[in-house]
């Protein structure tokens, strides 16, 4: 039988998409990106075998051509905004894009009898959590509007499973990082959040020192734990996903890390060991809507989809998106 199928990356010009795109073409599948190219980049996704269509989710009629023109097997879901100290300030545009967004695609994927979705969650469905590894089953109390809004959707998707017959995974991952061994594509994000780049940036010289957000938290350094997964590794259980979902219908949600934490101070000693530069920082406050530790309980997605990372190491996954920043320092000159 072919394999190969006609997949829908929504987002799929964003940081994971286009890593999720790369995947596919290297098992010799043909995905086509659906993208608004709002933090979304069109150089990720120019690679052979890729349609880029530029579009947006709250525009429904698009949604409905691009249905019309190709058979999809399946869709896989990246596309939304991810900032949680913007969807605290700007709630009501989290909601619009995240859920709103979701509800048009979903929509018109029933209507078109494509009714299989992998969806991107996150950890921050689990707010503050009192167990560490988390597993799914834990309860989920978010803690600010784009928690919110991933946990929205999952509920949404739960209800189309049942009274639609469409099969969803939803991912849930934890911190992801690093970027395509090649150094061809990285998380390239134009307001950057992100811890890691954020250190890579300061060593570099090309971004301000890291301001570590508290020390004063209940953890062995005072700075905040994360489980740091690797990019590559979630494209491939995104693969994993679309696999399971042949086995029947119903919604399925799973954690995606490597079940090991690592402290802010780690980190950047990590950054600082890979790239053999310091990384200038200094302490700054709590930032609010930070849980102490998350680290995920990923047993579920070894068992059920056979997830095995491949990038477990915190200095490989460093090691990858320190490369990917040097090729957007030099890579040009
Ligand atoms: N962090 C930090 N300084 C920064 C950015 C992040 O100390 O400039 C901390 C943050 O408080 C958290 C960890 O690094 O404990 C990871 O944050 P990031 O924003 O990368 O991911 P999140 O865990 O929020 O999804």
């Amino acid at each position: 039988m072919d394999r190969r199928r006609h997949v829908l990356i929504c987002g799929g010009a964003g940081y994971i998409g286009s890593h999720m795109v790369r995947a596919l073409v290297e098992k010799g599948w043909e995905p086509v990106v659906f993208d608004n190219l709002s933090t979304g980049h069109h150089e990720s996704v120019q690679h052979e075998g890729v349609t880029l269509i530029r579009g947006d989710l709250m525009d429904k009629q698009s949604l409905r051509r691009v249905f019309a023109e190709y058979s999809f097997d399946a869709v896989a879901h990246f596309a939304g905004l991810i900032a949680v100290g913007e969807s605290v300030l700007s709630p009501l545009t989290y909601y619009q894009n995240n859920v709103a967004g979701t509800l048009n695609l979903v929509e018109v994927m029933v209507e078109s009898h494509v009714l299989r979705l992998v969806f991107s969650s996150t950890a921050a469905v689990y707010g503050n959590p009192g167990t560490e590894p988390i597993p799914e089953n834990h309860p989920c109390l978010p803690l600010n509007p784009y928690g919110h809004s991933k946990l929205m959707v999952e509920t949404i998707l739960e209800d189309c499973c049942q009274a639609y017959g469409l099969r969803s995974v939803a991912l849930r991952y934890f911190n992801a990082a690093g970027a395509h061994p090649s150094g061809e594509i990285g998380e390239a994000h134009a307001s950057e959040t992100h811890l890691i780049p954020l250190c890579i940036r300061a060593a570099m010289g090309t971004g301000p020192e890291l301001k570590i957000f508290g020390d004063d938290y209940l953890t062995p350094d005072g700075t905040c734990i994360r489980d740091y997964v690797h990019v590559c590794d979630l494209a491939d259980a995104h693969i994993s996903a679309l696999e399971f979902m042949d086995q029947g219908p119903g919604m399925h949600v799973f954690n995606l890390g490597n079940g090991n934490g690592f402290s802010v101070k780690e980190v950047l000693a990590a950054v600082e060991k890979v790239g053999g530069k310091p990384v200038p920082h200094r302490m700054a406050q709590r930032r609010a809507g930070d849980a102490a530790v998350l680290v995920a309980d990923s047993s579920r997605a070894r068992r059920e989809l056979g997830w095995r990372p491949r990038y477990s190491d915190i200095e490989t996954i460093v090691r990858h998106a320190w490369n990917w920043h040097m090729q957007q320092k030099f890579g040009g000159e």
